[in-house]
């Protein structure tokens, strides 16, 4: 055992450890995989209405007001997400290739010109580009080009289909004649889109995650946060770029049914520009994506409640250690505890053997002087009136001390299967003394016993059973006199002490004998227990007389104590409570005794 419980402790560190390992790595697939899903959906709804606005070459030019008219009826009825969008703009160009702003007006079904809002100021620089050289760059379907959004409006830049009439003569790549702006509504965006994805896409009742989407370029620009402050980027368990148009995706949402109804147009007739604006910051913070994160202008960033999700799993471990290093001291406490029950019960069963075998002697020796008295008289053999007298004083004596030896064993044994009762009410210390040294009579008669009696005056009454209290002094009497040696003195002791702990009638029995050594000391007040100089002495006994002294004295409330050393003498203390008014007077218990 003592082996095996160190060893299941170890296998159990390390397999926890090795299931711990495996959690995190389970967990960050798992949340890797939603995060992934949640880009795929955020950046669907975005092609979606990319799509949705983006023209095919044969809308006549002067249909534009009407196309968009009907392409944002189409988005209200059709869009899982409608209110994404708030506003739809156009852009085009005057004759000195300057960009004009125009809104489309939902109920007037047609657009009207507007100035450039301050919110447009980025955007108005990157489109005032048309013309120059280092302008803008059209990509066919395929090429996997940056989206063209922008990102701190928030909005979608679709280009109007290239005309023939908008190819430069000197070769340069091609310009479209104008750009459908749509604007996205961030507030919606905020408190309704991304908290609906994430409710979608997160598992998360008991809110372990922390969830943000941040801006990649200005990342203290944040746009969605499930708890402040938000993720910081270098600290998240998982993150993934949103908010891009990848030609990926855009083919597959273009060749799929919802892609179809989208534009209007086959899935296999549909031309998707992507549109490159000049960078006005310099080349693209967005181009630097990690492989696997995608393209995107922001970012989701997950993180764990607990700091990280190692540290997560890593507490699930210390608790489920702290549950089976629990499991296993209660295994070894188990253990332990029944080695020393088992120890006890062998150490109980030596005792009752020797307890069966003191009794035997002590009840064989009064029998057998019986016996052959009973024989001498029936015989004849006495026949003087003065040597009959002497026997029937000797089967007296030997009869006495069968019965006190009897009424200890049947106290005893009472006092085990606690159907012992006492009567407790206020009584006379004295008295208690005196019938017990009585009771002792004849063994201090045959010792010459000198047994001094000192009973302080005006003591207090204290609450007891006389019978009980009477056998406990006269237990302690008759082991001082058994307990001798040459001695042949002992003194009862009887006073009141009043201490911080209460007042008490203390009852103590010294004498002169050979004490007690100390390893027994502890060991006498238990049933069966008898000292091993008293065995080796060959002096009579039972080993219960002080446990039953213990006994009685404990059921009154009080305690027994001893100071023993081993060659000059032993003094056993009884500790008794003094009587309360509840307990009667002694007068009364004085009328008691005389009635
Ligand atoms: P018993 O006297 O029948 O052995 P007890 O329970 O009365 O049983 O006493 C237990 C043990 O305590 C005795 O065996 C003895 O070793 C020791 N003991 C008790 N009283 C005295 C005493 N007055 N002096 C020395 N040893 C004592």
């Amino acid at each position: 055992m003592a082996v095996l419980l160190p060893l299941l402790a170890a296998l159990q560190y390390y397999w926890l450890g090795q299931v711990s390992e495996a959690a995190t790595e389970r967990l960050q697939t798992s949340l890797r995989a939603s995060a992934n899903r949640f880009r795929q959906d955020f950046n669907r709804e975005f092609i979606r209405a990319y799509l949705n606005f983006q023209m095919d070459s044969l809308t006549p030019s002067q249909d534009i007001e009407r196309y968009h008219w009907e392409r944002f009826e189409h988005w209200n009825q059709t869009a899982p997400y409608p209110r994404l969008i708030s506003e739809v703009f156009v852009v085009n160009y005057d004759e000195q290739a300057r960009p004009r702003l125009s809104r489309l007006n939902v109920q007037g079904k047609r657009f009207e010109l507007t100035e450039w809002s301050i919110e447009f100021s980025n955007l108005v620089d990157r489109l005032a580009q048309k013309g120059k050289s280092f302008g803008l760059t059209v990509a066919a379907s395929g090429q996997n080009l940056l989206e063209p959004l922008a990102e701190d409006i928030p909005a979608l830049i679709v280009p109007f289909p290239i005309s023939s009439t908008d190819k430069p003569p000197n070769g340069e790549p091609p310009h479209p004649s104008g750009f459908t702006i749509i604007k996205l509504d961030l507030n919606y965006l905020q408190r309704e889109f991304i908290p609906s994805l994430i409710q979608r896409h997160f598992d998360d009742p008991h809110n372990e995650y922390n969830l943000a989407v941040i801006s990649i370029r200005h990342p203290e620009r944040v746009i969605y946060s499930s708890r402040y402050p938000a993720v910081n980027p270098s600290s998240s368990d998982v993150s993934t770029r949103i908010f891009g148009l990848e030609s990926d995706e855009l083919r597959a949402f273009a060749t799929s049914e919802a892609g179809a109804t989208a534009g209007g147009e086959p899935p296999a007739t549909r031309q998707l520009r992507l549109i490159k604006l000049r960078d006005p910051g310099g080349p693209a913070a967005v181009s630097s994506t990690s492989p696997g994160e995608g393209n995107g202008h922001w970012q989701l960033l997950i993180k764990h409640q607990a700091g990280s999700l190692a540290a997560a799993v890593s507490g699930v471990r210390r608790r489920n250690l702290a549950i089976s290093f629990g499991i296993l001291l209660l295994l070894a406490t188990g253990i332990v505890i029944t080695a020393i029950s088992t120890r006890r019960a062998e150490r109980l069963a030596r005792q009752q053997i020797n307890f069966v075998a003191g009794v035997t002697h002590e009840l064989r020796t009064p029998l057998a002087v019986i016996c052959s008295a009973g024989q001498n008289l029936a015989d004849g053999i006495v026949d003087s009136p003065l040597k009959v007298a002497q026997y029937g004083e000797v089967v007296y004596r030997e009869g006495q001390r069968l019965t006190n030896l009897v009424e200890q064993v049947l106290e005893f044994a009472g006092a085990q299967s606690g159907q012992q009762r006492y009567e407790f009410r206020a009584t006379d210390v004295s008295h208690v003394i005196k019938s017990a040294v009585a009771a002792c009579q004849t063994q201090i008669a045959e010792t010459n016993f000198r047994l001094e009696t000192v009973i302080e005056p005006s003591l207090p009454a204290v609450r007891g059973d006389e019978a009980a209290l009477k056998r406990a002094v006269q237990n302690l009497i008759s082991n001082a006199i058994k307990y001798d040696g040459e001695n042949h003195w002992a003194r009862i002791h009887a006073q009141e002490l009043r201490g911080k702990e209460g007042n008490e009638v203390q009852i103590a029995v010294e004498d002169r004998g050979p004490g007690i050594r100390s390893v027994d000391v502890a060991h006498i007040f238990e049933p069966f227990y008898r000292g091993a100089e008293a065995v080796a002495a060959q002096i009579k006994g039972s080993g219960v007389g002080l446990s039953l002294v213990k006994e009685i004295v404990e059921a009154h409330g009080g305690r027994v104590s001893v100071e023993s050393t081993s060659g000059t003498g032993s003094v056993f203390t009884l500790h008794l409570p003094i009587a309360t008014e509840a307990d009667g007077s002694n007068a009364e218990l004085t009328e008691d005794k005389k009635s």
